[in-house]
């Protein structure tokens, strides 16, 4: 039997660049927990561990990964506790690790708005150098219905203040979030959104759904219209064109994804578009993404 000394609360989620990182649960399930598309905490209530459990497990940790550059803290959105319990987290794993490259976390705007720009500063120092955000949509009306309970404008705020802190921040965008009716609005008010914040790392992802699409449809508040496979390239293609920001090295190689693209957008940006369009050339047009959907 295989055997792990860490128990981890399941099921555990990190971003794709996290695979050769060690993972520290410091909180279980996401403190938000309704957006209408997201199923990874469903079957978790929100806590925050204790920071005797997690001292232990730094220690079992440090122990098993030797020469890790990387922790990542799971789940959901660890970025939500406060200075106060996290200071002490980071410093543990420094004293613990020794010399990392960073320590990581998902977050939401709101987490990053709920700290001062000192204790922001506070918590790079201390090791904090990257935030995961799922911004998922720059388009305010597909916020709202999605229920992500942030704004064009708090998404901003919240990126911005992490990035004047010297914490750099890896968004996500959700491909075909809003369906057939909403993608034009989407594409375009993502683009702007990227274009305001000028993320480091951007990555998309498509749209799952691991309980159906029926299930989907009913937390989703507006008129969902499923894509095809050609609707989302075509969808990806104008968000792409229509980003102008420098020097984001940006990703499509989630499981979820049609197509893998990989570049940096400034300088990329001809080559994926034209990726996307032998991709549209070469798809049938009725073609729909196929089941099983992804968590
Ligand atoms: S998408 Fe992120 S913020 Fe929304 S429920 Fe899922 S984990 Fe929480």
């Amino acid at each position: 039997m295989f055997f792990t000394p860490i128990k981890y609360d399941e099921p555990v989620f990190r971003p794709p660049g996290e695979a050769r990182s060690a993972i520290l649960q410091v909180t279980l399930g996401c403190s938000w927990n309704k957006c209408a598309f997201c199923e990874m905490y469903t079957s978790k209530n929100f806590k925050a561990r204790s920071f005797d459990e997690i001292k232990k497990e730094i220690k079992t940790l440090s122990g098993i990964y030797k020469g890790v550059k990387k922790i990542f803290l799971a789940d959901g959105n660890a970025f939500v506790l406060t200075r106060n319990k996290l200071k002490p987290v980071l410093e543990e794993i420094n004293s613990q690790f020794g010399r990392l490259q960073r320590i990581s976390s998902y977050a939401l705007p709101k987490d990053v708005l709920s700290k001062s720009d000192e204790e922001l500063k506070e918590l790079r120092n201390s090791g904090l150098k990257l935030l995961y955000i799922g911004i998922e949509t720059g388009d305010n009306e597909l916020l709202e219905l999605i229920n992500k309970g942030e704004t064009f404008d708090s998404t901003v705020e919240g990126i911005q203040k992490a990035q004047e802190a010297g914490i750099d921040t890896s968004i996500m965008i959700l491909n075909g979030l809003g369906g057939r009716k909403y993608s034009e609005q989407h594409a375009l008010k993502s683009a702007k959104i990227i274009n305001k914040i000028n993320p480091k790392l951007l990555s998309t992802l498509t749209l799952s759904m691991p309980y159906g699409m029926d299930h989907f449809q009913n937390r989703f508040k507006g008129d969902y219209i499923q894509q095809t496979i050609v609707e989302l390239f075509k969808e990806l293609k104008l968000f792409i064109e229509n980003i102008n920001g420098q020097n984001i090295i940006y990703r499509s190689d989630h499981v979820s994804n049609n197509l893998v693209l990989k570049g940096v957008l400034s300088k990329d940006k001809e080559q994926l578009v034209s990726m996307l369009n032998n991709a549209i050339s070469n798809t049938s047009p009725d073609d729909y993404p196929s089941a099983p959907m992804f968590l």
